[in-house]
């Protein structure tokens, strides 16, 4: 699309001609921030749209009831737990890896030496 196209800065520039420029992006945000403000009023006029007790709901309506907050809880914490599980398989691959190559790290030695002289 050309810089001077009408189109930048609307919401049809970045969903039907793909334009990623700043302008176009604004909208699209500016979209879908509405989007959603409009649907935490929806739910607090209507709880019942959207399912209770669930983290989605607590992430994409916008819903601090106490089910949703403890569904939500879980989920990070689960979350969190998870990261912290893949970290430490990282760290015992590291350090199988370095009884499998010796104590001693070879490269960082090699490289001292290139450009020492
Ligand atoms: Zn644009
Ligand atoms: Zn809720």
């Amino acid at each position: 699309m050309l810089p001077d196209d009408p189109r930048h800065g609307t919401v049809n520039g970045y969903t039907n001609v793909k334009c990623r420029c700043d302008r176009c992006r604004k909208a699209w945000r500016a979209v879908v921030n509405q989007y959603k403000k409009d649907r935490i009023q929806r739910l607090m006029h209507n709880p019942k749209l959207a399912e209770h007790g669930k983290y989605t709901t607590y992430a994409n309506w916008g819903c601090r009831c106490e089910p949703c907050k403890t569904a939500w809880k879980t989920y990070y914490a689960a979350k969190k737990e998870a990261k912290k599980n893949a970290l430490d398989i990282i760290k015992q691959l590291n350090n199988d890896q370095q009884h499998e190559l010796g104590t001693a790290p070879v490269l960082p030695v090699e490289h001292s030496k290139l450009y020492s002289t």
